[in-house]
């Protein structure tokens, strides 16, 4: 099995309009990293850091193993943490073989799934709906 891949997302751009949001963000250099297939170790000072320096942390990146793109218990744990800890929405991005989905975390709300989520050439693009109805 392949390592889990995993990556900060710093926004290039955070546009909300018309009761959409659309998130258009870049794998930050640091923190990145591999961890085993089931479980990954996230480097949460250089997170800190990131965001102190950029203030532009917009959430997280990794992968799972093909046919499991949907989050983890530990997933949805770590990312209210990290909602929680940041103190503003952040997007859970999560690979699965050619399938990309995207979650977004706001503090105290209901996790909103993206109704499209994608990467190319390295550039992870995600669009959620905020509107009701
Ligand atoms: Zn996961």
């Amino acid at each position: 099995m392949n390592a889990e891949v995993y990556a900060s997302l710093v926004a290039l751009q955070d546009v909300r309009r018309a009761g959409w949001r659309i998130v258009v963000a870049k794998f930050a250099r640091r923190p990145r990293g591999q961890g085993n297939p089931v479980e990954v170790e996230f480097d949460w000072r250089a997170v800190y850091r990131l965001e102190d320096r950029t203030g532009a942390v917009v959430g997280f990146y990794h992968t799972h193993p093909e046919g499991m793109a949907d989050m983890s218990g530990t997933d949805e744990k770590t990312m209210r943490g990290w909602t929680a800890s940041l103190g503003k929405p952040l997007l859970c991005v999560i690979r699965s073989g050619d399938e990309v989905v995207a979650w977004e975390f706001v503090p105290g709300r209901r996790t909103r799934r993206a109704q499209a989520a994608t990467i190319c050439r390295g550039v992870v693009v995600a669009v959620i709906r905020h509107a009701r109805g």
